[in-house]
């Protein structure tokens, strides 16, 4: 079993070459609900969408979020009701939300929702929420805190970043499933998302990253930094200004002790002797997912490092 730690848009990239390279039925992925939020009432869960939509072959390739083809008629005529535009949510999209908002409210547990959606996109790889808490990213900037949304969407990243926090956090459980999913795997998989708003919101929620610390698996992560940049989002920004290394090293020591083996790209080979210093085995390889054969590629490599 292959246990995936996963933000949206780099994580559903290397999920669609996973489910290439091995049997889906044998992924579990723990999808990052912290950049969930409430737009026009309904209950959005933007990376766990992203990694629906890639695994079902829906998503847009052009954006790497949303529906391919989709329309935006319904954000469109929200707007003479004074509701925001800055907001990018489909028509069909919005489907989602509506469906997800209204299970909640019904008070189905998170979990079971996702796995609703799952089964109704025909998906066979196993999706768990990090938490059925609600827990919301704040980034923290000169001005004091805003919505995770708020930085990313509406203010484009355009915005010194002083500080994370995971409000509701310290409160939450992880989901079921999640610990038993991190302790059995055969390798658990940290996927090449940013760091510090993807994967460090699940590795807040009480007892995940101590059941990443104590996991018998391998446990391999994939450098979301390539040659000191990001391919794409705020990563490398946010990493500068929160004092990290901007690189595959800098992500390395982000998740030492918590990893067995790090993968970095080949434009950092020469990165590959410090990464191993911190006591980590370095695998060096192709890590730009720009086709469907590369990304199968890459998620083949990080399968054998497990051997
Ligand atoms: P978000 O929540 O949608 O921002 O998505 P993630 O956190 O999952 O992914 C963002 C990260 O994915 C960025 O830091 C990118 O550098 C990384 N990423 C995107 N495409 C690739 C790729 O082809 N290769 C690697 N190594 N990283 C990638």
């Amino acid at each position: 079993m292959y246990t995936v730690l996963a933000g949206g848009v780099g994580a559903s990239r290397f999920l669609q070459g996973l489910v290439q390279a091995t049997d889906p039925g044998a992924v579990t992925v723990i999808s990052n609900t912290g950049d969930d939020v409430t737009m026009f009432g309904l209950h959005v869960s933007p990376d766990t969408d992203i990694v629906i939509y890639a695994l079902a072959g829906a998503v847009n390739p052009e954006t790497g979020w949303g529906l391919a083809g989709d329309t935006f008629a319904v954000v469109d005529q929200l707007q003479r009701f004074g509701y925001p535009r800055w907001f990018n949510l489909g028509d069909r999209d919005l489907a989602m939300a509506v469906h997800r908002t209204r299970l909640l409210h019904e008070g189905v547990p998170m979990h079971d929702v996702v796995a609703g959606l799952v089964e109704a996109w025909g998906l066979r790889c196993r999706i768990l929420p990090m938490s059925n808490d609600p827990i919301a990213t704040r980034i923290l900037g000169p001005e004091g805190e805003i919505a995770f949304q708020d930085y990313m969407v509406r203010l484009r990243t355009e915005l010194e970043v002083t500080g994370v926090d995971f409000a509701g956090a310290a409160a939450a459980k992880p989901a079921p499933g999640v610990l038993e999913a991190l302790r059995d795997a055969r390798m658990v998989i940290l996927a090449p998302s940013n760091p510090l708003v993807s994967i460090g919101p699940i590795l807040a929620v009480p007892g995940i990253r101590e059941a990443l610390a104590t996991s018998p698996a391998t446990r391999v992560a994939i450098s979301p930094i390539i040659a000191g940049e990001v391919v794409k989002g705020p990563a490398a920004k946010m990493m500068r200004s929160l004092g990290h290394e901007v690189s595959a090293l800098g992500v390395a020591r982000i998740y030492q002790g918590l990893i067995d083996v790090m993968v970095i790209d080949e434009q950092d080979r020469a990165l590959a002797p410090a990464v191993e210093q911190l006591g980590l085995r370095c695998v060096v390889t192709d890590t730009i997912m720009s086709s469907a054969e590369k990304k199968s590629a890459l998620a083949a490599t990080v399968i054998a490092a497990a051997r």
